[in-house]
């Protein structure tokens, strides 16, 4: 007997029909003698519908009532699915993220869990209940209600998991798993079975939508093994889990490409102490986001500054440089939107030599001109023309191998 986290995501849930079939599925694990904890999204599209509503009534909806808003999706899936288990003839209850006591900041729309009590959740699973929790919503200090930002509920699975110490955690979607690369762009993407908590980490926050990054972040602190599987399928998913042996095998695990960022180019910066401070600070005091800088060696006391920001804040990044850089007597600042970031990523790179040479080289076979190039201990990222975003990956992707699965260890 485990005791069992599952969270459905809203296509899961999308409909009557749906949320039946997964309580059937749940029910399936209770009547093994499993104790379960369920954890639901809102239905799907009903959050965006609630944006949107709001987004009609006031031109900056107010913080604290977005959240009162919001919730109410995840209130009414987990009724409903208390519901469909009941006339199934189990018992559940549904508990909102304040019954709970899931407690929070005070960051409306996008607060952090900092305290979850096991005892009410405990208290139901030892009188034979399903224990149906709203995902993506929690409480404040002051007895407000909030929610964790977009695609939340997963978290909410993830720290519930962690403070139940559970011994699974099963995200439910609709895909099977975490892949090489995007199916829709490489046909011969591979559900990968097991992948580490850092990898995950690298591919959540260059676009793979599967995990929310933020339960990512959750899994590897308190150590929560993450299986990440089909609602409409009973095969194996990917199990994002500590880093072993077996995985350091392999150089790459996962190829990516973003097309969601800009780069700027500040020419001709006088060289002197200082400069970087002024041009990125008054940036990332406005909350932009600034992931590749690059800066070359000076020639005759001048260097030029690039660096890439996401697509929607290069207007207000731009009215920020722009300034800034006649001010320091740069030369000019140039801008261009048409850019792809692709990446591979994986543990093995640290005793792997030579993969940033293989990434070259694959790219150079087709053509593909590099703009920007950064690394990290697991990922090495380019830049290069977004028209060549798709090819760049399944050059990668093959070039790596990663259509075949990794040899199994004996
Ligand atoms: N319902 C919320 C959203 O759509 C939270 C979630 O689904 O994880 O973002
Ligand atoms: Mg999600």
């Amino acid at each position: 007997m485990a005791l069992i986290v599952q969270k459905f995501g809203g296509t899961s849930v999308a409909n009557p029909q749906k949320i039946k079939a997964v309580a059937e599925r749940v029910m399936g694990y209770r009547r093994k003698g499993h104790r379960m904890v369920v954890v639901l999204s809102a239905m799907a599209g009903e959050t965006n519908r609630f944006v949107e509503l709001a987004n009609q009534m006031q031109a900056i909806p107010d913080p604290r009532e977005m959240d009162v808003l919001l919730a109410t999706g995840e209130q009414a899936t987990v009724a409903l699915f208390a519901m469909a288990v009941k006339e199934a003839g189990l018992d559940a209850i549904s508990l909102l993220g304040d019954q709970v006591k899931i407690t929070t900041d005070r960051m409306h729309t996008k607060a952090r869990i900092k305290q979850i009590d096991a005892a009410l959740i405990n208290r139901h699973l030892d009188a034979g209940k399903i224990v149906v929790v709203a995902g993506f919503q929690g409480v404040s200090e002051d007895g407000d209600l909030t929610t964790l930002g977009r695609g939340g509920s997963d978290t909410t699975a993830v720290a519930l998991a962690a403070a139940l110490k559970a011994d699974e955690c099963e995200i439910y979607t609709d895909v099977e798993g975490v892949y090489t690369t995007d199916p829709n762009i490489c046909s011969t993407a591979r559900k990968i079975d097991r992948i580490s908590y850092d990898e995950m980490l690298e591919l959540a926050s260059l676009g793979a939508k599967v995990l929310d990054i933020r339960s990512v972040g959750f899994a590897k602190r308190y150590k929560v093994p993450v299986h990440v599987r089909s609602t409409f399928t009973e095969t194996e998913g990917t199990w994002v889990v500590e880093e072993d042996k077996e995985m350091e095998s392999n150089p790459v695990s996962g190829v990516t490409c973003s097309k969601n960022e800009a780069r700027i180019t500040i020419a001709r910066v006088p060289d002197v102490p200082g400069t970087a401070s002024r041009v990125f600070n008054p940036i990332t005091s406005q909350g932009i986001v600034v992931d590749m800088i690059i800066q070359n060696t000076s020639i005759e006391g001048h260097t030029d500054l690039t660096f890439t920001v996401p697509k929607g804040d290069l207007k207000k990044t731009l009215a920020i440089v722009e300034p800034v850089a006649a001010d320091i007597g740069a030369e000019r600042v140039l801008s261009q939107e048409n850019i792809a970031k692709v990446s591979v990523v994986g543990v093995g790179m640290k005793n792997n030599a030579g993969v940033a040479a293989r990434m070259f080289e694959a790219m150079a076979a087709e053509n593909i001109n590099i703009l920007m190039i950064s690394t990290s201990e697991i990922k090495i990222s380019c830049v290069i023309e977004d028209k060549y975003g798709e090819l760049a990956v399944r050059v990668l992707h093959d070039a790596f191998g990663l259509d075949m699965p990794p040899p199994k260890k004996k």
